[in-house]
């Protein structure tokens, strides 16, 4: 079974994502529980705990159709104590937040060295920031994104998600989601079927399917190799429709959210029916 879907909007409210999720004919969505550009954000309220929960039973969206993901302030590698110290009190905010809401994953971007500590340091950092935090949480599980390697990102070879999975200490608790976009852009190959094998055999034997938690469905506007992280709408960018045909073919991508964060969200039905259309 697949489960498609995009990172749809949560304005007006948590509870309101499940219906948008909904009207665009989606089997899976993500979003963010809180604004996430702002450090701090109120607590969920009874009610809207209680709404999103009601949603989600009426339109059918069981735990592992739902892949929130966290702000893109918090850093876990962050290399300064006080600053590390805030992105790790906001994380455990975000896992809590998906415990009240009784989800399952929370989806994050690893950290970032800055220039200021060796790549090893910063990994190490990030493990710890996740074991703080699976300690003061119960269920949820911890799902590093693959990044593209912008800036000092760390997360954008596949070694650096098997460094951080080896030192989190309760590998049930942690998973990856591999975005296609940040792959390509950071130099995994996905333009045709050969390179889709020769990737996901690259991915299964350094990090393995077990933690495969969740896919991000996005063509690149960026070029191969280059870095850079710029989405675009599947078939349209430098990547093409290949590796989203073969993703929906293929069982090790069963059961996990498949998350479109494309740029038109005007033409989501459109793909997610598009993404449907190529599944055997
Ligand atoms: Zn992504
Ligand atoms: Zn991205």
């Amino acid at each position: 079974m697949k489960y498609i879907g995009a990172h749809v909007s949560a304005s007006g409210g948590v509870d309101q994502a499940v219906i948008r999720a909904h009207e665009i004919n989606a089997t899976a969505f993500a979003l963010f529980t809180k604004n996430q550009r702002q450090w701090k954000a109120a607590p969920l309220t009874e009610d809207v705990i209680e709404k999103f929960k009601a949603n989600c039973l009426q339109y059918g969206y069981g735990k592992h159709q739902i892949l929130p993901h966290d702000s893109y302030l918090i850093n876990l590698g962050h290399p300064e104590i006080e600053a590390l110290e805030k992105s790790r009190v906001a994380f455990i905010d975000e896992m809590q937040r998906c415990e009240q809401l009784g989800i399952d994953l929370l989806n994050f971007h690893p950290g970032s060295h800055l220039k200021k500590i060796e790549v090893d340091d910063c990994l190490s950092r990030i493990a710890e920031s996740i074991n703080i935090a699976l300690n003061e949480t119960k269920g949820v599980i911890a799902v590093i994104e693959n990044t593209a390697g912008q800036g000092t990102n760390l997360g954008f070879r596949f070694e650096h998600l098997a460094k951080i999975i080896e030192g989190v200490d309760d590998k049930r608790r942690v998973g990856v989601c591999i975005d296609t976009c940040h792959a390509f852009a950071a130099g995994y190959d996905l333009r045709t079927a050969e390179n889709c094998e020769e990737t996901f055999k690259q991915f299964s034997d350094i990090v393995g399917f077990e933690y495969l938690k969740g896919m991000h469905l996005n063509d690149a506007k960026s070029e191969f190799a280059s870095r850079v992280d710029r989405h675009h709408s599947l078939g349209e960018g430098n990547i093409g429709y290949t590796p989203f045909s073969y993703i929906m073919k293929d069982s090790r991508f069963d059961g996990i959210p498949l998350i479109l964060e494309t740029i038109n969200p005007d033409i989501w039905p459109q793909e997610i029916a598009w993404l449907k259309s190529q599944q055997d």
